[in-house]
């Protein structure tokens, strides 16, 4: 398979006519190119967008909501072709793709389908004098970079709410999870998005992330992935004065009383722990297990992270597929080894695993629950984003509260207690802009999403990213005689 880029509504191939290899995680050989788009596509992706964004902005919402349905209407109907690509591309369990990524990709259209012909703004009169109403318009020119471990999931989560606000859009995967972008710039051309209101480019975030940001004509970016990359961009946009929203790096606490529902507690803490492998931004890889159930719990744990199946991400029946790519394996791998230099007990996995067959060459890491470690340590602090979590006892209410928010980060945290004065109470101290209690990964998607601290700046989802992707302004009418 050949990726290429979507530029003004038709496939292209790099001006450069360079392209890149694209490993398959799940066999460790390469299966596609992708194009490694330079300036040249990225001034050509803009202009694109710049031309037709007059006429998209006044198309009104009506208008823009049917086509943003139309094109959520084309991803449930490749539902399976688009599963399929993502879980090749990523190496995530086929089951998974099916289930969470793709519907969600879809849920994502037709949310702020709906959120466009619902957005509204604010009036503020002053009574006998004037009035004033604030537009909201369309920025311009958008730019969208995500990262690779929800890949059509979070792409499409950005893509939405900038096109429902009337901008228009350049768009960039990343280069170790293309596929899914790909197909869906043919569900746009099929949905009948206009030309040029959607490009996607293809290519690293150096040679095509770097000249699309810095792009004069590109209004605003957002971001998801890396805090290192996403420093670097703020250092870049600040002085442009450029809006950001940046959703960067987590490290997240589970917290479980002992008077926690046990079983639920249990096996949600496995599951926020190794869904996706780990490479979920909001999974809580920082578990901490009240004194009173600590052993029981911890025992519990293992046994069922035994039960895992660890197994080509094609098989249905696989609960962990392989980790993204060799460098990101060998990176957690490296990282269980400095766990065990800090004195870390390896209670289980800890080792890269080899399977048989057609994956006997796939970047597949065991499911590794670290116990033994303080709170300070590079492996409680770091994020790995990979199948390693820590459990570590704690003994009340206040202890755990300074354990949780003992890290840079600060995206989401989730809480297991039946009190829930205590759960209410600590849910106002975390330091995390998503806290759940007694659940895990539970969206609406009409709630701000992001965190704090290294965890990013700004929030998506709902209202918030509709306002991220207009621009106020207050118009102030005087209607008094004198
Ligand atoms: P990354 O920062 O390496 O890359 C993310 C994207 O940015 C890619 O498309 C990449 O090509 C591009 N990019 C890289 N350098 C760039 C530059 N200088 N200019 C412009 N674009 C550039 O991140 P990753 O490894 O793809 O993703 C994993 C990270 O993403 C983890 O830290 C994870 O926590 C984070 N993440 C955060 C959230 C969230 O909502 N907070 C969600 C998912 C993932």
């Amino acid at each position: 398979m050949k990726i290429q880029n979507y530029i003004n509504g038709k496939m292209e191939d790099p001006i450069s006519g360079n392209f890149i290899d694209n490993i398959e995680p799940a066999t460790g050989k390469v299966y596609c190119s992708i194009p490694d788009s330079d300036e040249q596509d990225v001034e050509m992706a803009v202009q694109a967008a710049v031309k037709v964004q007059q006429a998209w902005k006044t198309l009104g919402a009506d208008n823009i909501g049917r086509i943003l349905n139309k094109i959520a209407e084309g991803i449930e109907e490749n539902l399976e072709n688009l599963a399929q690509a993502e879980s090749t591309d990523n190496g995530k369990p086929i089951a998974l793709a099916k289930m969470v990524d793709i519907p969600r990709a879809a849920e994502n259209f037709r949310f702020f389908a709906a959120s466009a012909t619902q957005f509204a703004s604010e009036s503020h009169w002053m009574p006998g004098r004037a009035v004033n109403y604030t537009l909201r318009q369309p920025l311009g020119v958008v730019a969208c970079i995500s990262p690779w471990n929800l890949p059509l999931y979070l792409f499409t989560w950005k893509i939405a709410p900038a096109l429902a606000t009337g901008n228009t859009v350049v768009a960039k995967p990343s280069e170790i999870t293309p596929a899914t972008a790909y197909l869906l710039s043919k569900i746009c051309q099929q949905a009948g998005l206009p030309d040029g209101v959607l490009n996607i480019i293809h290519g690293t975030g150096g040679r095509t992330g770097t000249p699309l940001v810095n792009h004069n004509k590109v209004k605003a970016l957002s971001f998801t992935g890396g805090t290192a990359t996403g420093a670097l961009i703020a250092s870049q946009l600040a002085p442009r004065f450029k809006k950001m929203s940046l959703e960067l790096g987590g490290k997240n606490a589970t917290i479980v009383f002992d008077d926690c529902n046990y079983d639920k507690a249990l096996s949600t803490a496995v599951r926020a722990a190794f869904t996706n492998q780990g490479q979920i931004c909001l999974c809580g890889s920082r578990i901490y297990v009240q004194e009173g159930i600590y052993d029981r719990f911890l025992q519990d744990f293992i046994a069922k992270v035994e039960k895992l199946k660890v197994g080509d991400p094609q098989d249905p029946a696989s609960k962990i597929g392989a980790v993204v790519s060799k460098q990101h394996m060998e990176k957690i791998l490296s990282h269980i080894e400095i766990a065990k230099s800090e004195g870390g007990k390896i209670e289980i996995g800890g080792h890269r695993i080899q399977l048989d067959g057609r994956c006997a060459d796939g970047y597949f890491i065991a499911p590794t629950v670290i116990t033994g470690l303080d709170n300070d340590c590079r492996t409680n602090q770091e994020e790995i984003f990979g199948p390693v979590a820590t459990i570590q006892p704690f003994k009340n209410d206040e202890d755990v509260l300074a354990l949780a928010n003992n890290s840079n980060y600060g995206l989401a945290c989730n809480i297991w207690t039946e009190n829930i004065n205590r759960a209410t109470r600590l849910a106002e101290e975390i330091d995390a802009g998503i806290v759940w209690i007694n659940t895990w990964l539970l969206r609406d998607l009409r709630t701000p999403f992001g965190g704090m601290k290294a965890s990013g700046v700004g929030r998506e989802g709902g209202w918030e990213a509709m306002r991220f992707f207009t621009e106020p302004k207050n118009v102030c009418i005087d209607y008094s005689s004198k």
